[in-house]
């Protein structure tokens, strides 16, 4: 049930919606969205309604902050927990330029171009995503806190989790917005979870990723939780990351699969591994976006923080699950929820196209498990993600060919607001410091 102009006018009617947000991202992933009555409905359908865009976060350039956005029809969904009566519906939009053509700040449009390209050369992306999060108590001014539901839980006498109902409610919520939910699980931490989006084309997926986190944060408020992406809330417990599991289709068919290949995986299976290692790096700063993203990417044999690939190994960023036909994916287990969605599969795409084009040899190949649990230290510098934002930064600012997926505006704006973002973090001086140093020296 693809929704077309006239599908989307006739279903407004039907389900009595009043409002109807324009939704889009910044640069940096966040949601953003104007809100117009039905009565405006047409006009924004025919992308007339214009924008001053001059406070969104990357959207600025000089004199020209008037955009305008053009609604996606089939991203036209009802908030199931609004009202009835009165409903409130989104649209997603790409951003485009008062003179026509994709805004260049517009992350969608930008994976919009990879996708193109793909197809050009007769691929489809498809992409499920595994995202983990935390549910975690407000205090009496309703501010976030690291306490969980499951701690607390120990004293309850009835103990009702909270959380699995919060999570329950979710994905019910996300189905009636027409997602597919292939599992939820209570992950390893206290009062983590996870919710694994069934795989999709793009960018429906990315809309879905993007529609998740906003979805998943309004729930949990509802159940007075507060729902963190944050990649690495506390030391002691793992972090949250978002396993995306990607393949490419051709007519109908998973060309990843090819039963003579090595491991059962095609040729193109095998470069777009390639493409995607030899990238790694700039892929990185888009999809670990956050100073503290990559608290949870250190190179210890638990967090996918090695430039590799395997089917076993859990170091590697990449792993190729046994699924053999048309489930043939490889999971790349780097990237974490923070990240904008969009940039992040433009990245990827690009990367793993490139190895296709290139022909580029799926190097390192991890066997096994590493034999020596402090194996890594021997392991030279390279051969890991990168440490921290600062590092990840200056490997986007090194690569060309991920550089054209992203844009000349996207770029600049990208590298400009992260780096003083690592600029100010390197300059605090933190708690750890002063406790460590401050009675000693
Ligand atoms: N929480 C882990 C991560 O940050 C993943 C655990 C799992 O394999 O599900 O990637
Ligand atoms: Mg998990």
């Amino acid at each position: 049930d693809i929704l077309g102009k006239e599908g989307v006018l006739e279903k407004a009617r039907e389900y009595n919606v009043k409002f109807i947000r324009l939704q889009f991202t910044d640069v940096f992933g966040v949601f953003k969205n104007i809100a117009v009555t039905v009565e405006e409905l047409d006009r924004a359908l025919n992308g007339q309604v214009m924008f001053d865009s001059s406070a969104v976060e990357g959207f600025v350039r000089n004199r020209e902050n008037d955009i305008y956005l053009y609604p996606d029809p089939t991203t036209f969904e009802v908030f199931p927990w609004r009202p009835r009566d009165g409903a409130v519906a989104r649209l997603i939009c790409d951003a485009t330029s008062p003179g026509g053509g994709a805004y260049p700040a517009c992350s969608r449009s930008a994976l919009k171009k990879v996708l193109q390209k793909a197809s050009e050369s007769g691929f489809q992306f498809r992409v499920g995503a595994q995202i983990e999060f935390f549910l975690f108590h407000t205090d009496s001014q309703g501010k976030p806190t690291t306490a969980t539901h499951d701690q607390a839980g120990f004293c309850d006498l009835s103990p009702v989790d909270l959380g699995e109902n919060a999570r329950r409610d979710m994905v019910l919520t996300l189905e009636e917005m027409g997602f597919e939910i292939s599992s939820s699980h209570h992950e390893n931490a206290p009062g983590q979870h996870e919710i694994f989006i069934k795989e999709d084309v793009a960018p429906a997926i990315a809309d879905k990723i993007a529609t998740f986190k906003f979805v998943v944060r309004n729930i949990a408020q509802r159940h007075g939780l507060h729902a963190s992406f944050m990649p690495k809330p506390m030391r002691q417990v793992n972090g949250s990351g978002m396993h995306l599991h990607l393949s490419l289709w051709c007519d109908g068919e998973n060309i990843f699969d090819d039963p003579t290949g090595d491991l059962g995986l095609s040729k193109n299976a095998q470069h777009f591994i390639g493409g995607i290692l030899q990238h790694a790096r700039s892929i990185t700063a888009l999809a670990n976006p956050l100073v503290n993203s990559y608290k949870r990417i250190l190179p210890n044999r638990l967090y996918p923080a090695r430039v590799a690939w395997s089917e076993r190994n859990r170091n590697t960023m990449i792993r190729v699950p046994v699924q053999r036909g048309d489930d043939t994916r490889i999971i790349l287990r780097s990237p974490d929820p923070t990240c904008n969605p969009y940039l992040a599969l433009a990245a990827v795409l690009q990367a793993g196209l490139h190895g296709i084009t290139d022909k580029i040899a799926p190097v390192p190949f991890l066997p096994e498990d590493s034999p020596d649990p402090n194996g890594f230290v021997e392991i030279a510098k390279e051969d890991w993600l990168p440490r921290s934002l600062g590092d990840a930064l200056r490997a986007l600012a090194a690569d060309k060919i991920i550089h054209e997926a992203l844009g000349e505006h996207i770029l600049r704006r990208f590298l400009e607001v992260k780096g003083s973002e690592w600029d100010r973090f390197q300059s605090e001086v933190h708690p750890w410091e002063v406790e460590q140093y401050l009675a000693n020296y």
